[in-house]
């Protein structure tokens, strides 16, 4: 790979310690097993396929398997994250101590390669209190800047005031939310698991996207003006939404049609451009990162590979031909994800 004038800094990068495969392992063999877990981590975890295979490899690996790849990509930095659905699709005490279990685990890898990894709390949304008081360790104990949170918890919304202790650790302790997709919760799945759309090919963009709108049309943003959160795939969609959403939210408050609507201090697309920073995991397509930077700012949409999901590096060369300025491109790819996740490299 190529010099650049710039660092690249991978911000939606996944890990699994083998101990969370073990209870997954469990959760999977029961009879009433989720049908969105069962469609995705119980496919990669038993599928003889060579897709499935390099992935739960390179999950597992906080070490040189990583690297390695990280190398031949020309990846300088990951920002690594408890892989979907994380800790959320396991029961709330084992949720709680597995949270810490996997983040002991990744503050351990970045203490080993501090130039190369950098760790986002996981959070058990079960508890969330104890997933405040897990955010405070973080930050306080572990050196972390920012939270993994793998979109629903078990059809449950972060939109429900009953979570909003989390938003209140974030702001206080300034650090963003990453809000990750998960499998699609089991009121949702039919119509896109019957036709094969319930993954990241479509399904989860729907689902994480949703959970975005409903934490803003919620007012989560009014409550906590500073809170940030980040999403990736290209905002899952939502800027291309951004006329809609600020027309029809508007006349939805005006007619007072449903009790959840109610009015907002600024447009939804204001909170997309002022609390929200957006990646462009899994979809390396220079229109749609133009587009974006256009709606959000050049200084709130940064590069992330979606490692080892999407671990495909001729992306990474598309990426750096892209037709911008390098003072952007420094932006996309550095200085973005520097600034958001407080990394010093
Ligand atoms: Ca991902």
């Amino acid at each position: 790979m190529h010099k650049t004038p710039y660092k690249r800094i991978a911000t939606e990068e996944a890990f699994a310690p083998p101990e969370m495969l073990y209870i997954y392992r469990k959760i999977l063999a029961k009879d009433d097993v989720d049908p969105g877990f069962k469609g995705l981590m119980g496919f990669y975890m038993s599928s003889p396929s060579a897709r499935a295979t390099h992935i739960m490899r390179c999950l597992t690996d906080l070490d040189q398997v990583r690297l390695q790849h990280m190398d031949e990509a020309g990846i300088d930095h990951q920002v690594i994250a408890l892989t979907a659905p994380g800790v959320q699709v396991m029961d709330k005490a084992t949720a709680v101590s597995f949270s810490q279990l996997a983040n002991d685990q990744l503050a351990e890898a970045v203490r080993k390669h501090p130039a190369r990894f950098t760790g986002m709390i996981a959070v058990a949304p079960q508890d969330p209190v104890a997933a405040a008081k897990e955010i405070e360790r973080g930050v306080t104990k572990l050196g972390m800047h920012s939270v993994i949170i793998n979109s629903h918890t078990q059809g449950e919304y972060l939109s429900d005031p009953k979570f909003w202790d989390i938003f209140a650790a974030a702001e206080a302790h300034d650090v963003p939310i990453y809000l990750h997709p998960n499998s699609l919760p089991k009121n949702m799945i039919e119509p896109f698991q019957e036709c094969g759309l319930d993954g990241a090919i479509y399904g989860f963009g729907v689902e994480t996207g949703l959970h975005a709108l409903r934490i803003i049309t919620a007012g989560v943003f009014d409550r906590f003006p500073k809170l940030q959160m980040i999403i990736g795939h290209m905002g899952e969609a939502l800027p291309f939404w951004a006329y809609r959403l600020d027309y029809m939210h508007q006349a939805t408050v005006k007619s007072q049609r449903y009790e959840s609507i109610k009015p907002l201090r600024k447009k939804p697309s204001d909170y997309l451009r002022e609390n929200f920073t957006i990646t462009n995991s899994g979809v390396a397509w220079e229109p749609a990162i133009k587009f974006t930077q256009s709606v959000v700012g050049v200084d709130r949409v940064m590069y992330a590979m979606d490692y080892p999901y999407q671990y495909a590096i001729d992306e990474v060369a598309v990426m750096d031909n892209m037709q911008m300025s390098d003072e952007d491109k420094k932006k996309f790819f550095q200085t973005n994800a520097q600034r958001v996740f407080k990394i010093n490299i």
